[in-house]
């Protein structure tokens, strides 16, 4: 008999077949599945696929672009008024784009400077607002343009902490550099993972480590990752950019 397949949502599939990577990952890592959150990536995409990716279940969502994100964030709103859908900022924010990305965004990853903190803050302060924001390190100087160096952690933490009333960090991000060889990937997602367990032996809360994405996500939920951000491996091959 012909299997049911032809019928079957492709992006549903490929929805399952990341799940259970997630899972056995984090099984390998000795962690629970559950704790491992999937931001589908959908920069590029149109907004009939993030409608598929939401009726197949998927709930949270990550953009790279202010402007983009803003079309699809309003014509989601339209299916899912009052629900429960996340969007996430993971692409870098200027700071003249501070105002919109609160209003726009759950959890902003790429908080990379003081001064992003500071108009952030200032921003969400304005719409009454608590912000919360992961902390983008950079882990190798050569190859990322964006983060701030390991050693600057704790003094933006303390900044933030005591100053910034309307900014909450709820934990870090990377984007390591790229490797054919996933594996060669991992000494950088176990660096944040390093980094995050000191801040928080000094009392810093931090439960939130952004890392991973469609080549490497396996490795990183195995050192630690709680949140994996996914494009490709949905949605497939964008055309050009990153
Ligand atoms: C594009 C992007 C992703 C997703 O990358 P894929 O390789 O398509 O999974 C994750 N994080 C950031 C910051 C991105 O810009």
């Amino acid at each position: 008999m012909p299997a049911k397949r032809s019928t079957a949502n492709p992006l549903s599939e490929k929805i399952g077949t990341v799940r259970r990577r997630i899972s056995l990952a984090a099984i390998r890592g000795g962690r629970n599945p559950g704790d491992i959150k999937l931001i589908a990536i959908t920069k590029t995409v149109d907004i009939e696929q993030v409608k598929e990716a939401w009726d197949a279940g998927l709930r949270m969502f990550g953009e790279n672009r202010v402007q983009e994100a803003q079309k699809k964030i309003a014509e989601s709103r339209k299916w899912n008024a009052g629900s429960k859908m996340q969007w996430h900022l993971v692409g870098s924010l200027q700071k003249n784009k501070a105002k919109y990305a609160v209003q726009l965004f759950d959890l902003i990853h790429s908080l990379d400077s003081s001064a992003l903190a500071e108009e952030l803050n200032k921003q969400a302060g304005k719409i009454g607002k608590i912000q919360e924001v992961l902390v983008e390190i950079k882990l190798s100087p050569e190859k990322t343009k964006h983060g701030i160096p390991p050693k600057e952690l704790i003094e933006i933490l303390k900044t933030v902490q005591h100053n910034m009333e309307n900014l909450r960090i709820r934990g870090l991000m990377t984007i390591p550099p790229f490797f054919e060889d996933p594996e060669k990937i991992r000494p950088y997602f176990r660096e944040l993972r390093e980094l995050r367990d000191k801040a928080q032996a000094e009392g810093f809360i931090l439960p939130e480590l952004s890392m991973g994405m469609s080549h490497d996500f396996e490795i990183a939920i195995e050192e630690g990752a709680t949140m994996v951000r996914i494009g490709t491996a949905l949605f497939g091959e964008r055309i050009s950019r990153l």
